[in-house]
C-alpha cells in the first residue's frame, strides 16, 4: 500500500528546523514579552528588507492586514474598492466591514488575477483603492493597474497573503502600491505557529498611521487620537517566523521544481495541451512562488474524488466567487455577472506542491491523474 500524499505537510518542515524554533520559541518564554517588542522589531526589519519596503508593520492576520491597510486610508461608508471576485474571502469582507462597496472586476482566465483590460470600467466617481490580489504566488500584471490608479488618483493595496517573495518584472511583491498585505497563516509559504500578517509600505507617513491604528489609535498610552483596533502581532510568531524567513528561498526553490516536476512528467504522458487538464501558466513576470499548484479540468469534482480515494489531498481555491456568496447578496449581483471567476471555480483544483514533497509522491500524484484520465477514456465516460 503506497503511503498517502497530502495537500500540504507542516510535520515535515518542522522536522527540519525544529531545534531552532523550540530555542525561539523558549527565548520568548524566557523573556515574558510577549505581545510587540523587540521581536516583532526585528522580524518587521528583516521583511521589510526581504519585500524590498522601508517599512514592515507586524498585525494579527493576514485579514487583519487587509483591514488595516484599508483603515489607514481612511475608506469610508459609501467608498468603493475595485479587486477580483476570485480570491479568498478576507479581501472582499475587510472592504464590506468598514462599510465601503468592493466592486468586482473579472479575472484572466489564464492568471486567476484581476484582469486589467477591464479595470477601468469599474471605476467610478466613488472609487477609493484598487485592491489586487497575488493569486496562487504569481503576481497580479500591475503595470496597468498602477497606470489606472494613477489616472483616477487611487490607492492600490496588494493582497500579497499567497505572494511573499513573488517578483513583478524585478520588483517584489508588496513594493509596488501603496501597500502590500501578507499573511503568516501556517498554510502561506512563510507561516507562523498561530496567525500572524503584514503591512508592508515605502511610505513613512502611512507606517505611522498603521502603527497607530494597530494599537487602538492611542499615542501616548490612553491618549486616543483615532478609533483603531487590536491588530497587534505577538512576539512567539514574530520569533517562530524569523527562524523559517532565512529558509524561504530554499522552500520556494523546491517549490519551484515540483512545479518543474509536474509539467515535464505531465508532457512525457501527453495529457497536456489542454484536452484533458491545464496546467497553471507562468505569465513570464517573474518569480513565481507557487503557493498553489492549480490544474484546471471540466472533470474538477470527479477528479477530485478519485484523488481522495487515492489517498492523495487537494482543495478546491475556491468554491465559489465572491459574488455569489450569501453574505453579499445585498450587492445584487448573479450567476453570470464574472463569467471566467464561476468558471474557474468550478475547474480548478490545487495539487501539493509543498517544498518537501519528493519525486515519488509526486510522481504518484500524475500517475493517479493519469489513471484517471485512462479509466474515463476507457470507458467512454464523458
Ligand atoms: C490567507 C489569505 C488572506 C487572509 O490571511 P489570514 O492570515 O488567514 O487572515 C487574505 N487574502 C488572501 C488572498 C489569502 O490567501
Amino acid at each position: 500500500m503506497n503511503a498517502a500524499v497530502p495537500l500540504l505537510d507542516l510535520k515535515a518542515q518542522y522536522a527540519t528546523i525544529r531545534e531552532e524554533v523550540r530555542a525561539a520559541v523558549d527565548r520568548v518564554l524566557e523573556s515574558q514579552y510577549f505581545i510587540l517588542g523587540p521581536e516583532v522589531e526585528a522580524l518587521e526589519e528583516e521583511v521589510a528588507a526581504y519585500c524590498q519596503c522601508r517599512y514592515g508593520i507586524g498585525v494579527s492576520s493576514g485579514s487583519d492586514a487587509l483591514l488595516v491597510a484599508l483603515m489607514a486610508i481612511d475608506i469610508q461608508p459609501g467608498d468603493e474598492v475595485i479587486t477580483t471576485p476570485y480570491t479568498f474571502f478576507a479581501t472582499a469582507g475587510a472592504i464590506v466591514r468598514l462599510g465601503a462597496k468592493p466592486v468586482f472586476v473579472d479575472i484572466d482566465p489564464v492568471t486567476y488575477n484581476l484582469d486589467p483590460a477591464r479595470l477601468e470600467a469599474a471605476v467610478t466617481p466613488r472609487s477609493r483603492a484598487i485592491l489586487p490580489v497575488h493569486l496562487y504566488g504569481q503576481m497580479s500584471d500591475m503595470q496597468p493597474v498602477m497606470e489606472v490608479a494613477q489616472r483616477h488618483g487611487l490607492v492600490v493595496i496588494e493582497d500579497a497573503a499567497q505572494a511573499i517573495g513573488a517578483e513583478y518584472r524585478g520588483q517584489r511583491a508588496g513594493s509596488i502600491g501603496q501597500m502590500g498585505c501578507f499573511s503568516f497563516f501556517p498554510s502561506k509559504n512563510l507561516g507562523g505557529v498561530g496567525d500572524g500578517g503584514m503591512v508592508t509600505t515605502n511610505d513613512a507617513a502611512l507606517a505611522d498611521r498603521l502603527k497607530l491604528l494597530r494599537g487602538h489609535g492611542a499615542r501616548p498610552k490612553y491618549h486616543h487620537k483615532v478609533v483603531g483596533g487590536n491588530f497587534r502581532l505577538d512576539a512567539l510568531q514574530a520569533a517562530v517566523l524569523r527562524v523559517k524567513l532565512p529558509y524561504l528561498d530554499g522552500w520556494t526553490a523546491a517549490r519551484q521544481r515540483n512545479a518543474d516536476a509536474y509539467r515535464r512528467l505531465f508532457a512525457e504522458r501527453g495529457l497536456l495541451a489542454g484536452e484533458y487538464l491545464f496546467l497553471p501558466v507562468d505569465a513570464g513576470y517573474g518569480r513565481h512562488i507557487y503557493n498553489q499548484f492549480v490544474i484546471r479540468s471540466q472533470r474538477r469534482d470527479a477528479l477530485a474524488s478519485y484523488l481522495k480515494q487515492q489517498q492523495i489531498g487537494t482543495e478546491v481555491y475556491y468554491p465559489l466567487p465572491m459574488h455569489l456568496l450569501e453574505c453579499f447578496a445585498g450587492l445584487n449581483l448573479t450567476a453570470g455577472a464574472f463569467p471566467e471567476s464561476e468558471a474557474a471555480a468550478q475547474e480548478t483544483l490545487a495539487l501539493p506542491i509543498y517544498p518537501e514533497l519528493d519525486g515519488e509522491r509526486l510522481g504518484r500524484v500524475v500517475d493517479a491523474i493519469c489513471g484517471f484520465y485512462m479509466d474515463i477514456l476507457d470507458t467512454g465516460i464523458n
